[in-house]
């Protein structure tokens, strides 16, 4: 059974020493008051919640999976997946970034991803179904009515009612614009929806009295495409009263058809739903619906970048625990442990790359993370109309680097942990192999991470003539001036800089090419991703080894070996990782006609 502590010294060098959050939040009106003290007990007592309550359901759940009910069209959950969401529901937990209007706790969204983070190390699959709910809770509080927010937002803050996204279909997953799904008004002013949905996590379970549907279906009168998408609410029973006194009334006419057999997320409901004439209200204008859906979908975007690092966290800890007790041969300079037969794995260069790889991916992506996170936090609440478009930039910029770098890392770091476990991590009884098959569907959902590199370079980069690009490197830029003559920071600071020219010059060359010929995005987009996701790592990766050389500076011997280490996987990820950049814009720039030459039929 894996084990799992949080990793708090960490989290509280990325929220204190890197961020600075106190002073950051509370430059925001609305957390004037926040201290240190209550950021890190709401990160401690989240951290304990996911080591006492959710890791022992994780192996088990996984083991157990969801069980479909055709009579009663129902699904049960896991053994313990709802005694913990009882749990979790009571201590408040659930609302702990929702608006104190509705019931929350109002607390940044800082908090709420390094809670993530935790949750994703300790059952991904359990922490989808809460998950899901905040999605839909902020999709529904940026346009909804206000009879709308005050019909379901108290419930969905206190958890006693979940939320789901129901956009794929059979059809179409990642092209909704094909989707049928068809709303019909009706005089009441509610429409009747009827189509089928696939692929609906937490679409159906046994968690909570209402799940609440968020849906995009079409008006009958509705254009083609994407302009044609409009967004419904269809709770799974017709809610009656409202606010925190609402209860559940009439069973609506959305059913679980039946539940998916996968590779992993075992825990997690991935249901068939059938809409029959189900009643539903419309949110947000007509047609503009996708617009609407995208608050929930760049949520879960970030949300999904996290479980990526959630699942490298977690993988990395067990390894490196294994590496340690494992003997096996010896070190190649000569025995490191004589007193036994063998030297503990840990001594062979080659274990401790794995290990590496997967600590500086954990590492530099919770410094990235929780950045964003504040950047949420700036963008919603930051007086500062400079900063809080900055802030929505960044995000908008950052969100497809998030999602794609961090979970193709994530399956790539678990795999590297798999392998330090040899044979044992193949065979289910050390638990290792769930991280591989977790993580595996990260890289998927939500978009695949094919479509985030299309945003980031054809949307975010090419569409924007790079002014967030742009953006983004000014704070580079600020940092590099500032230590380039520091000699000391040189071997990040250099790096840095030479990245930093290569990605604007690949994304002019890129942009020229695509004048001619627009595939030349889809042939670069994936390589031009992990190109710019490197140099957002190396920028923290950067600025965390400066934190490190000062402290090592002011205390001597006497320092923190928290510091010595930090500066020591800095430049394994300088001297290791950042590499890979050369031969992704190598790649990038042999532009398409290697990938459109062979004729479809030689496939
Ligand atoms: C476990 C699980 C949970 C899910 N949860 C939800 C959920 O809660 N709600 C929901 O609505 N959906 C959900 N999904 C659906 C998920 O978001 C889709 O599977 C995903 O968006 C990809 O769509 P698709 O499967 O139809 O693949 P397709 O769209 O058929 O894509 C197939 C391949 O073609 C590539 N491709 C497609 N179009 C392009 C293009 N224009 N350019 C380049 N490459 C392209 C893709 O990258 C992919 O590699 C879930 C799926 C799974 C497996």
């Amino acid at each position: 059974m894996p084990s799992y502590k949080a990793p708090l010294r960490d989290q509280q060098f990325v929220l204190h020493e890197l961020l600075g959050a106190v002073d950051e939040l509370n430059a925001l009106p609305r957390y004037a008051e926040l201290d240190a003290h209550t950021i890190n007990h709401v990160v401690e007592e989240a951290g304990k919640f996911c080591e006492d309550v959710l890791l022992p359901t994780n192996r088990p759940g996984d083991e157990e999976g969801c069980t479909y009910d055709p009579a009663a069209k129902s699904v049960r959950t896991p053994t313990g997946f709802k005694a913990a969401y009882d749990a979790f529901r009571e201590a408040g937990w659930q609302g702990l970034a929702a608006e104190t209007e509705y019931g929350g706790q109002g607390l940044p969204h800082l908090l709420q991803i390094a809670f993530y983070e935790m949750q994703y190390s300790t059952n991904q699959a359990w922490a989808m179904y809460p998950g899901l709910t905040i999605g839909a809770y902020e999709c529904l509080l940026k346009h909804a009515s206000d009879e709308q927010k005050s019909l379901f937002l108290p419930k969905m803050t206190s958890g006693e009612w979940t939320g789901t996204m129901c956009l794929t279909e059979p059809h179409c997953g990642t092209d909704l614009g094909m989707l049928r799904t068809k709303a019909v008004p009706q005089a009441d002013g509610s429409y009747k929806l009827t189509g089928e949905k696939i692929f609906i996590s937490a679409g159906e379970h046994d968690m909570s009295d209402n799940i609440i549907h968020l849906v995009l279906a079409r008006l009958p009168d509705a254009p083609q495409g994407t302009k044609g998408i409009s967004l419904f609410v269809v709770p799974k029973f017709l809610p009656v009263g409202s606010g925190e006194s609402a209860t559940v009334g009439a069973r609506n006419g959305v059913f679980c058809g039946g539940i998916e057999h996968k590779m992993g997320i075992n825990g997690n409901a991935t249901c068939q739903i059938s809409l029959e004439n189900a009643t539903g209200w419309l949110v947000g204008e007509p047609n503009k619906g996708l617009a609407a859906m995208f608050v929930m979908m760049n949520g879960a975007r970030l949300g999904v970048g996290v479980q990526g690092l959630g699942i490298t966290e977690v993988a990395y800890q067990n390894a490196a625990a294994y590496a340690k007790e494992r003997i096996q041969g010896r070190a190649l300079s000569g025995p490191k442990s004589p007193d036994q037969p063998a030297d503990p794995i840990i001594v062979h260069p080659d274990v401790r790359r794995m290990l590496l790889t997967a600590r500086a991916y954990a590492e530099g992506g919770r410094a990235f993370a929780y950045w964003v996170a504040l950047m949420a936090d700036h963008h919603l609440h930051h007086p500062d109309p400079e900063k809080k478009k900055f802030a929505a930039d960044m995000m908008s910029l950052m969100t497809p680097i998030v999602k794609a770098f961090m979970t193709d890392s994530g399956f790539d770091c678990a795999s590297q942990c798999m392998q330090v476990f040899g044979g044992q991590g193949y065979v289910q009884a050390t638990g290792v192999e769930q991280f591989i098959r977790d993580a595996r569907i990260n890289m998927i959902y939500e978009g695949t991470n094919t479509i985030q590199s299309l945003d980031l370079l054809g949307r975010k980069v090419l569409l924007d003539n790079g002014a967030k690009l742009r953006a983004f490197g000014k704070l580079v830029a600020a940092f590099i001036e500032e230590n380039g003559s520091d000699a000391a920071m040189n071997e990040f600071v250099t790096p840095l800089a030479e990245l930093g020219d290569k990605v604007t010059k690949l994304s002019t060359e890129i942009g020229m090419k695509a004048l001619a010929n627009p595939d030349e995005v889809g042939g670069a987009a994936v390589d031009y991703l992990r190109v710019v996701g490197h140099l957002v790592y190396a920028y923290f990766w950067a600025k965390m080894a400066k934190i490190a050389l000062e402290r090592i500076k002011a205390d001597g011997s006497s320092v923190d070996p928290f510091y010595r280490n930090k500066l020591t996987v800095a430049r394994f990820y300088f001297e290791r990782l950042l590499p890979e950049t050369a031969a992704r814009i190598r790649a990038a720039r042999s532009g398409v006609k290697n990938l459109l030459e062979l004729p479809a039929e030689a496939f």
